[in-house]
């Protein structure tokens, strides 16, 4: 007789999400499983010229879809940029930042609906029936959230700005979620998460990818009380973020850029945190010891999400674990 195939909950932000869920995907069809559900993150979604952006939901959808461009790392291959020069043009927008036009499709079929009174939920429920994507998406709840960055010169400024305008380059002395506290989980996330087998927590952004979804009212709750195996795969290899900034967000935090105290940071579920179990890099196995005697199972890997198979290896060392 087959073991039964396990119910599996994926905690994710935008790139280094999108690249492992790939990978559950592609695990989950080996074990012959059920499809996964991958709750995403919505913290750094915005409204810019009118229509609601959801980079995140968009990075993991357009991956599961194929239709991503793997070159530049975001928004749809083969895009072009003719109504981003107009906006341009008529001063709307940010200069600094740039709408593809078939991204720009995508936004505008969501704010459409948004405004029609479907929730983001439900939105992003029919923008997943245009592609087979074998994965269940959920944002982590349909409440706007918004991230700010408070500087240490004083001033605040939206995510996007300080991330893509200056690349994370002016010194951040906090991160806040605007709407949080208010927020609830979309319908489904904490019912997931309860009656899974094994919750994974991807390698993205621990301060601003993974730590909105746990900011959510309930989602912590949710992940120290489910019977599952919630296991987190480090997005930090030999003491440095594989791609992007996430350096300086966890610096701001107080946290050290290294795989293990990223997992202290998320904490052993035996002492108040969400973790059992942590899959390290190889170059970082001399941090094994440490997390086991915080009550974190170490399990040492192979990290590099390089392709697909790759980010499968990983997912299933993860559903493992
Ligand atoms: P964002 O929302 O687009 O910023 O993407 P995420 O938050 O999902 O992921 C960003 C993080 O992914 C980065 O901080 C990296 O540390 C991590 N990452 C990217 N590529 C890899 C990889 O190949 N292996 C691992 N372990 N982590 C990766
Ligand atoms: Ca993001």
């Amino acid at each position: 007789m087959r073991p039964p195939q396990p119910r599996v909950v994926v905690l994710a932000g935008g790139v280094g999400g999108s690249k492992f869920t790939l990978g559950v995907r592609a695990a989950l069809r080996r074990l012959g499983a059920p499809e996964a559900t991958v709750v995403v993150n919505t913290g750094d979604d915005l409204w810019l010229s009118g229509v609601r952006l959801q980079p995140d939901v968009d990075s993991i959808t357009y991956a599961l879809a194929g239709v991503n461009d793997t070159v530049r790392g975001w928004g749809r291959a083969g895009d072009t940029e003719r109504v981003n020069e107009e906006l341009q043009a008529w001063g709307a927008g940010w200069p600094w930042f740039t709408l593809g036009d078939l991204d720009l499709g995508t936004h505008l079929a969501r704010t459409g609906w948004l405004r029609e009174g479907l929730t983001p939920t439900q939105v992003l429920g029919r923008m997943a029936q245009r592609w087979p994507l074998g994965i269940r998406l959920l944002p982590m709840t349909d409440s706007e959230v918004d991230t700010h960055v408070l500087l240490e010169d004083g001033r605040r400024l939206h995510f996007q700005e300080w991330w893509t305008r200056h690349r994370a380059q002016l010194p951040p002395r906090a991160f806040e979620n605007p709407g949080i506290a208010d927020a609830v989980p979309a319908p489904g996330v904490t019912d997931a998460i309860a009656a899974a087998d094994v919750v994974l927590l991807a390698p993205s952004n621990p301060v601003v990818s993974i730590g909105p979804i746990l900011a959510v009212p309930g989602v912590r709750e949710a992940l120290r009380t489910t019977s599952a195996r919630v296991v987190g795969v480090s997005p930090i290899i030999g003491g440095r973020v594989v791609r992007g900034m996430a350096d300086v967000c966890l610096t701001a935090i107080g946290v050290e850029t290294s795989a293990a105290a990223v997992a202290r940071h998320y904490g052993a579920r035996s002492a108040e945190g969400v973790l059992d179990a942590w899959l390290l890099a190889e170059e970082d196995t001399a941090s094994a010891a440490e997390l086991e005697a915080a009550g974190i199972r170490a399990v040492v890997r192979p990290l590099w999400m390089s392709d697909e198979d790759a980010s499968a290896a990983i997912a299933e060392a993860a559903l493992r674990a």
